[in-house]
């Protein structure tokens, strides 16, 4: 009995499922999940002294690998002055500053505790300030839990979604539109079917929630050009790409101004945080100022504060974004060159510190696509890689994340034992 083995059975007996959020439960790849006592850099210590090279980076926080020195030192700073006060406190508008800078996108900004926050309260203040109801969100892309967006596609395309979760009204679902992502006649479609009724499009600008999956060329800008047209705001959803793709994120690299973004994971350097944020005019309809409510007792916490200040501060300090692209590469001319030689059909996506490999014949490029993908190799795949000390997300449907702790021997351990994977797949 492994001490993992008996932990996961002692948390079975009280926390549902063993975990306290679904996809640590290994369902889909088979298996218990480990239990981590203890992280640095590119490595994860098991409660069983295993290390893995971990590519999940706490699902995408940990861009500068677990326990960065500097990080750590900020937490220890502001741990010295108390850890809530539930008054304003200086690191909020210090972070507020930071984040405007980055997303010029963004005129102001509220912090809240988890992208899961941000996103709901993202769309209710773009219902708020629209005075409409429905949102269009896109099959795969993944927003966090909350009812108007654990939604998925209704029977028949342009129908209301149906819910993706017991628990959900199926009233509420009408008011979601699900579409295909890098559909360009559904969205025309949508905007037909209702007309003035759309409050806002939330997307993934590059998906990273269904596998990593990037957009076709000029849609991005088609959503701007299509939303604007229609009075209905553009929220970009860059919980995991803000800061881990370019320090402005998507919106950067594709040079599209959305009306709204909401962000999470990097900023707040391991510790619990969301955040949105985009124009004035439509973030000034927040309570105390305006009349749609959002508030949080602990948000704009001052050691997530301190942890994601510091975070940001390193990301522009090193500018790591064209060595983690590298690196990036590195693994997938590995995993490339070795499914060729195995005669495997692998897509393997990639863009900056993000990945996926998909055992699929065509490229992905939406939901749908995705769920062609072999999964049952995938899960062999996963457990060959974690047995020889590789941790990759446990599922066929995950993004992979990169961070500059995995330059060097990290990568190249894990390229290695990629290749060898594969051959003997
Ligand atoms: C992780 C994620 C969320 C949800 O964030 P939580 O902090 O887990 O609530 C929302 N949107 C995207 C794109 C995400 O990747």
């Amino acid at each position: 009995m492994t001490i993992s083995n008996d932990l996961f059975e002692r948390a079975q007996r009280l926390i549902p499922g063993g975990v306290n959020s679904p996809v640590r439960a290994f369902r889909s790849v088979g298996g218990a999940p480990f239990f981590v006592k203890s992280a640095r850099g590119a490595t994860l210590t098991t409660a069983d002294d295993q290390e893995l090279i971990d590519f999940v980076c706490t699902w995408g926080p940990a861009i500068h690998g677990h326990n960065h020195p500097v990080i750590k030192a900020a937490i220890a700073a502001a741990l010295e002055n108390g850890t809530s006060f539930g008054t304003p406190n200086p690191y909020e508008v210090e972070m507020a500053e930071l984040i405007v800078q980055f997303f010029p996108s963004i005129q102001k900004v509220r912090m809240c505790n988890s992208g899961t926050e941000a996103t709901m309260s993202a769309i209710r203040l773009a219902r708020g300030f629209t005075r409409r109801d429905k949102i269009i969100k896109f099959a795969g892309c993944y927003h966090g839990h909350s009812d108007s967006l654990l939604i998925k596609a209704g029977s028949g395309a342009l129908t209301h979604g149906s819910p993706d979760s017991a628990g959900v009204p199926a009233s509420f679902a009408q008011e979601t539109v699900v579409l295909p992502y890098n559909d360009r006649a559904a969205l025309v479609e949508a905007f037909a079917t209702y007309p003035e009724q759309i409050s806002c499009v939330i997307i993934e600008p590059y998906c990273g929630n269904v596998g990593f999956i990037m957009p076709d060329a000029g849609y991005l800008s088609y959503l701007r050009e299509i939303t604007a047209r229609h009075g209905t705001l553009l929220i970009f959803d860059e919980v995991m790409t803000g800061f881990r793709l370019a320090r402005g994120g998507v919106q950067e690299l594709e040079s599209i101004v959305p009306d709204l973004t909401t962000l999470g994971k990097i900023i707040g350097g391991g510790l619990p945080v969301g955040a949105f944020g985009g124009r004035a005019d439509i973030m000034d309809y927040l309570a105390p100022l305006g009349p749609v409510y959002q508030a949080g007792t602990l948000s704009g916490n001052p050691l997530a504060m301190a942890a994601g200040i510091a975070a940001l501060k390193l990301l522009t300090e090193l500018n790591p974004y064209a060595k983690l692209d590298a690196l990036g590469r590195q693994m997938q001319d590995a995993v490339m060159e070795a499914a060729q030689a195995k005669g495997l059909p692998v897509q393997m996506p990639q863009r900056g510190a993000m990945f996926s490999i998909f055992f699929n014949a065509s490229p992905v490029r939406d939901y749908t696509t995705a769920l062609q993908s072999d999964a049952k190799l995938f899960a062999r795949f996963f457990h060959a890689c974690l047995d020889r000390g590789v941790y990759l997300a446990p599922s066929a449907y995950e993004a992979g994340f990169l961070s500059t702790a995995h330059a060097g021997a990290a990568i190249d351990r894990a390229c290695e034992i990629f290749d060898q994977v594969i051959r003997e797949l």
